[in-house]
């Protein structure tokens, strides 16, 4: 069959397929896959191929640019699916961005996390965000490098209507999975670590990690959400594979 003919039948499969590989990797890593949340980055599709996930039975959806996390949420509203920010945000796209309450993964700097702080006492809600860690030290890549998380939990504890939940990193682009695994691992160890001296105001439990091309790996390092967006469009649309 024409995989066009049908896109809705495409997405279901491969939802399913991909969720029986979340699930083995999670029991590979001795967890199970209830502890594991896929986000699905839709950012590639239009608002109704995003809305076909939600009719597949994922309720988490990610964008990476807000502009597009605005539309989308307003077009799929009815569907009242969890959205999830995922690429880098600025302070001047917050205001617009709290109130369709996403759990922001990309937090990247003291500023976003007090201009959060600041429009979400405004707008009355508390927001819940990830630190995005550079632990590849790509210099063309957002995020705090690792060193600099530790000195920073105190200042975000004193931070009110934020809740930060976790760690957010990607992969290197280049590098094959045994790099991708070390990155992931480093992730999980600066976890680790932080914890002994965190805040009872953070958290730490959240590492989002893993996208199309290496989900599997980041979830056997301890991955408790991927941000996966190709593998799920695979036969439709024209999209890129992993
Ligand atoms: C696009 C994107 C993803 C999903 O990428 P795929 O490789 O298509 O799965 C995940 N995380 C972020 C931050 C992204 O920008």
């Amino acid at each position: 069959m024409n995989p066009f003919s049908d896109p809705f039948a495409r997405i279901r499969d491969n939802v399913a397929s991909v969720q029986a590989r979340i699930a083995d990797a999670a029991h590979r890593s001795g967890r199970s896959s209830s502890a594991v949340r896929l986000v699905a980055v839709t950012k590639y599709v239009d608002a109704a191929m995003a809305g076909l996930l939600v009719k597949a039975g994922l309720t988490d959806l990610g964008e990476s640019r807000p502009q597009e996390l605005w539309s989308k949420a307003a077009a799929l509203a009815d569907l009242a699916p969890h959205w999830h920010l995922v690429g880098h945000l600025q302070s001047n796209k917050v205001r617009r961005t709290l109130p369709l309450k996403p759990l922001i993964h990309s937090a990247d700097s003291l500023k976003i996390l007090e201009a959060t702080s600041r429009e979400a006492q405004g707008l009355g809600l508390t927001s819940e965000l990830l630190l995005e860690v550079n632990v590849s030290g790509d210099a063309a890549k957002h995020g705090f490098a690792p060193a600099e998380v530790a000195p920073l939990l105190p200042r975000i504890a004193a931070l009110g209507h934020i809740k930060v939940t976790g760690l957010m990193t990607m992969a290197s682009r280049e590098g094959d999975e045994g790099r991708a695994r070390r990155e992931f691992a480093a992730l999980r160890e600066l976890r680790d670590r932080l914890a002994a001296a965190c805040p009872p105001e953070v958290s730490l439990g959240e590492l989002s990690m893993g996208m199309s091309g290496d989900y599997q790996v980041a979830i056997e390092e301890g991955a408790t959400m991927v941000r996966l967006g190709s593998v799920l469009f695979e036969g439709l649309t024209g999209q890129p594979t992993p």
